[in-house]
């Protein structure tokens, strides 16, 4: 495996880092017209966004998740307001849609209720005969959507996804290159890790390592790093623990953090020798490996624009099926990835939608062999109308280290 450590690459990937995008106004302006084309085609009058990825999505408002409401009141017709805590007026008052004049702040005392103003606001949407549909979103906590039934006893809610799913899962260019900076950022993550000691610590030691590598990389905070070890490599969301990383084993890295919003989601097995030749891995691991490699490098070539997501997984489960082991490939090949870790669209059986140019998604395929251990290969990849573009480019050979 080529170290990515040279001073010149690391210097080209800090600039790019330095030089990374926002998402300008223009976009949000974009995104909340096309939401409110999509209350309209479904008949919906308002949107009624909590804290989440929806929000930032609409807005580019990160807000602090609390017992508080923070809920972006979106009618299909008329100002859209954001509905804030009066503590945090400020920050809502700086939140990129606001700044743009997308919308309107309206903050709530203490001694308010946040749920009659989000009901003001909604006040003569409905007529005497009608009542409204609201969409909801789907990260909102059940508590508010309790107090919202309650006190709009005529309305009816369904998810905002309905609305925001077709706009979410096509990225914007912005979106792209953060993906792709995040990517980059835990493909050096990764590089580091496998070239340093692995032998002799324990899992949550490279976890915590990991996590730090992350945000040294120019992620602004790590999210997970699975970090199994030997007979734990089989178990593919293993939480990372006190076990001892030796030689003569595997270890699967399952790494990710948010970069200006966006996620990575990269996974690489490597082993580990600890120096000693006879140590290598053994005839079926190489096997295995070969299999999940040709099934992630088969699943990603056939991610083209109008291939059904299903169609994808399908190619990974055929190829690691023919080598008898579609018993030990338990998860689906992947999941969308953007302001969320997994969103829409899922890569499983079941779902035939299209993938379409600018989706991203994971391809990654596994076989686990319980007792022994597991292989996972995972990149992050986008369907382009020239075919699919892997965002990460480390290598998917088997990384074979000393770990010393
Ligand atoms: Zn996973
Ligand atoms: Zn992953
Ligand atoms: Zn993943």
């Amino acid at each position: 495996m080529a170290r990515s450590g040279s001073t010149g690459e690391r210097t080209a990937a800090l600039r790019a880092l330095a030089a990374r995008p926002t998402i300008p106004s223009g976009r949000l302006a974009q995104r909340l017209l096309g939401a409110r084309q999509g209350l309209d085609r479904r008949g919906l009058s308002a949107l009624l966004i909590g804290i989440g990825a929806d929000l930032l999505y609409l807005t580019g408002y990160d807000a602090i998740l609390t017992e508080r409401l923070t809920m972006l009141v979106l009618p299909a017709v008329g100002p859209a307001s954001l509905v804030v805590p009066r503590l945090e007026a400020s920050p809502a008052h700086d939140s990129p849609a606001a700044r743009a004049g997308l919308l309107e702040v309206a903050a709530w005392d203490e001694t308010d209720d946040p749920i009659q103003v989000v009901a003001g606001l909604l006040a003569g949407r409905a007529s005497s005969e009608n009542a409204i549909r609201l969409g909801i979103s789907d990260r909102l906590w059940a508590i508010h959507l309790l107090r919202l039934q309650s006190a709009l006893p005529r309305a009816s809610f369904e998810s905002a996804t309905s609305v925001l799913r077709h706009l979410r899962i096509v990225k914007d260019p912005e979106e792209v290159q953060l993906l792709r900076l995040a990517a980059r950022a835990a493909d050096r993550v990764l590089d580091r890790i496998a070239h340093g000691p692995l032998i002799g610590r324990t899992e949550a030691d490279v976890s915590h390592e990991i996590l730090e590598a992350l945000v040294a990389e120019g992620h602004d905070v790590g999210d997970f790093a699975i970090v199994g070890s030997g007979p734990n490599s089989a178990s593919p969301h293993h939480a990372a623990g006190d076990r001892v990383i030796a030689a003569g084993e595997p270890i699967v890295l399952d790494i990710g953090g948010l970069l200006g919003g966006y996620g990575s989601d990269v996974t690489r097995t490597i082993w580990l020798t600890g120096g000693d030749p006879k140590a290598g891995p053994d005839e079926e691991f190489l096997r295995i490996y070969e299999l999940v490699r040709d099934a992630q490098s088969e699943a990603t070539g056939s991610a083209r624009p109008g291939t059904p997501a299903e169609r994808i997984d399908s190619v990974a489960r055929g190829i690691i099926g023919s080598g008898g082991h579609a018993a030990q490939f338990i998860h689906r090949t992947g999941h969308g990835i953007g302001l969320e870790g997994h969103e829409d669209p899922y890569l499983v059986e079941g779902n035939s939608e299209p993938v379409r140019a600018g989706m991203t998604f994971s391809i990654e395929p596994g076989v686990y062999l319980e007792g022994r251990y597991g292989v996972r290969i995972e990149d992050i990849v986008l369907c382009t109308e020239a075919g699919p573009v892997s965002l990460n480019d480390a290598p998917r050979d088997l990384i074979v280290v000393d770990g010393l």
